[in-house]
């Protein structure tokens, strides 16, 4: 397969003779998939402030032979100083390993020497659990890397080669897998009016993907007031921070020229939550912009469904997690049924025409009533609101290190019969989409398990990465979580 010629805007090329350091910003997952979020469009944008330091973004594919080349000059990763791997979720760790085989640099971190590149690992998933990559990279970073990333770049420009690890390690929120827990310091975001956020977005100019990809990245709040028992954010990044309403319209207005739209992306954990969301909806509507919103929480989303009305959105998301509302209230999600069908009732009247609904399964040791519940609760829904075309979207429950359901026993074969109830009894004109049980499996491994995991996720990279080979390194090695989790 060739590799096919990208088209974009922003793109930021320095000229050679000024680069005295190359970082390769790393997203071991799909183009597609790592320009759809903001993550690497901010990374990109802060790690190339200083003018002698080149980040190039990196991608992984799975269908390319070869080894992976960067977008904007086709450099290979050993041609970089700094690899700065950013990890949304714990599937791409096999991701990153294989890219590191293709590129000829050993995945283990004691078979290195100073001649490859610096290795460094950050994002959510390895905020809360660096472990299963303690022997693969050298560096990580915990928390919001905006907190320090004017430090950082100082720091990196003026080390020296062979001392960089050192140098790096001197920036509060990096350590190393040595460091003792007390040693690890979570970096937040203290103020998010006064950190840099890119106005020049990188994006594509004809993106294959219609929407999202296409639009600029304005991320309103970090962090959620809320704590749901099994939410990352929820627990780590807290508390919620908001960038001011008159810094928003800035952005808007200077992000609009320089990145060359009119379609917005609200980025936040729970937008609605904004304590100006009606101020900020209405500057949309009042200078025709375009824009959308994830999904939000129904009691303080039910304040802004007129102004959505307004501005024209048509498609709504909401988590409602389980239909159980015992449950829900259990897992720290305060929001009972009866406010649900007030929402989708409002949602309604106001011409919503599309409504995506998410679930958790695997709540409750009784998966299959959970199943059932669901059918009964959406179902009714469709029954209620013909006008409005529901999907759902299922999860099985992905236990994650430091939440409250870290220790949460999952039973995957009973979600599978959780699946075929939804499968077989929910109305034809409720779409329904659900996340593979075997991936979701592996995914709870990675999240809850430790530095054992390395020698396994080599395997499986060495071996292709597909499910096959995790199944046949974990029948052979099982570690003690898939031994309780799985074999019972
Ligand atoms: S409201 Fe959403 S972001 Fe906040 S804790 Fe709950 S699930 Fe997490």
């Amino acid at each position: 397969m060739r590799r096919r010629r990208l088209r974009e805007i922003n793109v930021i090329q320095k000229p050679t003779h000024d680069v005295q350091w190359r970082i390769g910003l790393v997203y071991p997952n799909s183009y597609s998939i790592g320009m759809s979020g903001l993550t690497v469009k901010l990374l990109y944008h802060l790690l190339n402030q200083h003018q002698n330091i080149a980040a190039e973004r990196i991608f992984f594919s799975a269908d390319l032979p070869g080894p992976p080349r960067s977008v904007e000059t086709g450099k290979t990763l050993v041609e970089f100083d700094l690899l700065a791997f950013t990890f949304q979720f714990e599937l791409d760790y096999i991701n990153a390993i294989r890219m590191l085989l293709r590129s000829g640099i050993p995945a283990y971190q004691k078979n290195r020497t100073p001649d490859h590149p610096l290795l460094l690992a950050g994002g959510p998933t390895v905020t809360t659990n660096p472990e299963p990559l303690f022997e693969i990279f050298d560096i990580f970073f915990s928390g919001e890397f905006e907190s320090v990333a004017e430090i950082f770049l100082e720091a990196f420009i003026s080390s020296k080669h062979g001392i960089l690890r050192d140098t790096i390690l001197t920036v509060p929120g990096f350590y190393t897998p040595q460091a003792t827990e007390s040693q690890i310091s979570l970096k937040i975001t203290s103020n998010l009016d006064e950190v840099n956020y890119p106005t020049a977005q990188v994006r594509p100019i004809k993106p294959r993907k219609k929407g999202i990809l296409n639009g600029y990245f304005l991320q309103i709040s970090r962090g959620c007031t809320h704590g749901c028992h099994f939410c990352l954010i929820g627990k780590y990044f807290r508390p919620q921070r908001e960038r001011s309403l008159p810094v928003l319209k800035d952005l808007i207005t200077n992000g609009a020229k320089d990145t060359k739209t009119d379609f917005f992306s609200l980025i936040g954990s729970s937008v609605a939550d904004y304590s100006q969301i009606q101020e900020l909806i209405d500057y949309f509507i009042e200078n025709e912009l375009k824009f959308t919103l994830p999904s939000i929480r129904i009691d303080s989303g039910i304040d802004v469904l007129d102004s959505i009305k307004q501005a024209g959105l048509r498609s709504l998301s909401i988590a409602p997690e389980t239909a159980f509302e015992d449950v829900r209230f259990g897992i720290g999600k305060k929001i009972s049924n009866s406010q649900l069908n007030e929402f989708i009732q409002r949602a309604d009247q106001y011409k919503i025409q599309e409504i995506r609904l998410y679930f958790i399964l695997g709540l409750t040791s009784e998966i299959v009533s959970e199943a059932h519940e669901i059918v009964k609760f959406v179902n009714n829904l469709a029954a209620s609101f013909p006008t409005i075309k529901f999907t759902i979207s299922v999860t099985p429950l992905i236990p994650k290190r430091g939440t409250k359901l870290e220790n949460k026993w999952v039973n995957y074969k009973e979600i599978q019969l959780g699946f075929n109830v939804l499968k077989q009894h929910l109305v034809r004109t409720v779409r329904y989409k659900s996340f593979p049980i075997h991936w979701a499996a592996i995914q709870a491994i990675l999240s809850i398990g430790g530095r054992d995991l390395a020698p396994k996720m080599v395997k499986v990279a060495e071996l292709g990465g597909a499910y096959q080979a995790w199944k046949k390194i974990l029948e052979k090695e099982p570690n003690d979580y898939y031994i309780e989790k799985f074999k019972r």
